[in-house]
């Protein structure tokens, strides 16, 4: 006998319920309620199910974004970050809530974690075990300020994430990476995607995010600027 049932399919991935979540359900009435009454036993179901949402939403977000990554180390550090701002992002949009959970904690995308310097410098000197989700509520969080209803700016993001092109000859660097991501996003959202990325991550790190546009005018000169 199967332990877990298919309550759903997305992005022809199928979502299942293990029945062991049913436990987890009824520990959260039987504990809220014991305390509350029969008011405190709903809040910890509906909680427990909107968890259940939310986390399901924000891996869901990394499916449907999946695209070519960079093969260096740095480049694909920091678009692991932009793939857990997107995915928060998502899951925010989707339940219409600023408030999302992640594998073992709660994001609120109105309340961002303060200015990252250590979680930047720890990108830049060992991103081989750096965990992108602190740095990605950051850029949720700018997202989300700058568009909290609308989702032209999601969907654009998304086709640039989603894009199979690959990052060959991209300099390994967060800013060469970032602006590669950007020129891959639609031109109606491209300025947006500069704007919470400039709110959202120091100059130093980009190295200063160089115009698209600019750049398109002269290919050559934008690669050179981030050296070889
Ligand atoms: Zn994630």
């Amino acid at each position: 006998m199967s332990w877990s049932f298919q309550i759903a399919r997305a992005f022809g991935i199928p979502i299942r319920v293990h029945l062991t979540f049913l436990l987890i359900v009824a520990w959260a009435a039987f504990s809220w309620g014991g305390r509350h009454g029969f008011h405190g036993a709903l809040f910890g179901v509906i909680s427990t199910l909107a968890l259940f949402v939310s986390v399901t939403l924000h891996e869901l977000g990394h499916v449907w974004a999946a695209g070519a990554r960079p093969p260096g180390r740095l480049g694909r550090s920091v678009l692991a970050a932009v793939d857990e701002g997107f995915a928060d992002y998502y899951a925010a949009l989707v339940n219409r809530s600023p408030r999302v959970g992640g594998r073992d904690e709660l994001r609120d995308l109105e309340r961002p974690p303060p200015p990252a310097a250590a979680a930047w410098a720890e990108l830049a000197l060992a991103p081989e075990g750096f965990d992108p989700h602190r740095l990605g509520h950051g850029l949720a969080a700018s997202l989300w300020a700058l568009e909290p209803a609308n989702t032209g700016l999601l969907l654009d993001l998304h086709t640039g994430l989603a894009s199979d092109a690959t990052y060959t000859g991209v300099p390994d660097t967060p800013g060469a990476v970032i602006e590669e991501l950007a020129r891959r996003i639609p031109n109606r959202s491209r300025a947006r995607f500069e704007q919470a990325v400039a709110a959202w991550a120091p100059a130093e790190v980009l190295g200063g995010l160089a115009s698209v546009d600019s750049a398109r005018a002269a290919p050559g000169k934008m690669r050179g600027a981030h050296g070889p």
